[in-house]
């Protein structure tokens, strides 16, 4: 069958992002060992990407370049927050510049953050996804096409390769 919404999806694939001199540098991949499987059209992954696997079937090979925009967005220079360090100092964690930290916002929803500066009374974090202004290229093949189980659809998401893998 032809990948559309509703169906699961095993594939393999490679992700590079460009340099802004144009070269490639890897990032990670996923290969028939241990591919990757979702459930198509459940908002699960980047809408582009999707989109460009539209109609594949299994063996099909792909590859596509998505602007940042259409990835993981640009990067936004205000997307900056300084955080009292007492919070840190309450948790007992103390970060170093350049770990990514979990954080939530009021709302409770969860984020990851770059730590770019510390000082005596402050932690500066980048609330930009570590991938924002990147151009993201991802090649691979199609491993499984096949249509989601009654409750992979209840659950808004796909139970491994063959359906059986619930949770
Ligand atoms: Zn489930």
């Amino acid at each position: 069958m032809n990948i559309s919404p509703n169906s699961v999806v095993a594939l393999t694939y490679e992700l590079h992002t460009t340099t802004p001199e144009g070269q490639q540098v890897f990032v990670e991949k996923a290969n028939e060992e241990n591919p990757l499987v979702f459930l198509y059209g459940a908002g699960m992954m980047l809408p582009k990407f999707e989109e460009h696997l539209a109609n594949l079937k299994e063996g099909d090979e792909y590859s596509f370049e998505l602007s940042a925009t259409d990835g993981y967005g640009e990067i936004d220079p205000g997307a900056h927050v300084d955080l009292p360090i007492e919070m840190f100092k309450d948790a007992g964690e103390m970060p170093n510049v350049g770990d990514v930290i979990p954080l939530q916002d009021n709302q409770g929803n969860h984020f990851r953050a770059g730590v770019t500066g510390i000082s005596e009374t402050i932690v500066s974090v980048d609330l930009n996804h570590p991938m924002a202004g990147k151009n993201l290229i991802f090649a691979g093949k199609i491993l499984v096409v096949r249509a989601a189980t009654e409750e992979e659809l209840n659950h808004g998401h796909a139970h491994g390769v063959d359906g059986h893998a619930g949770h």
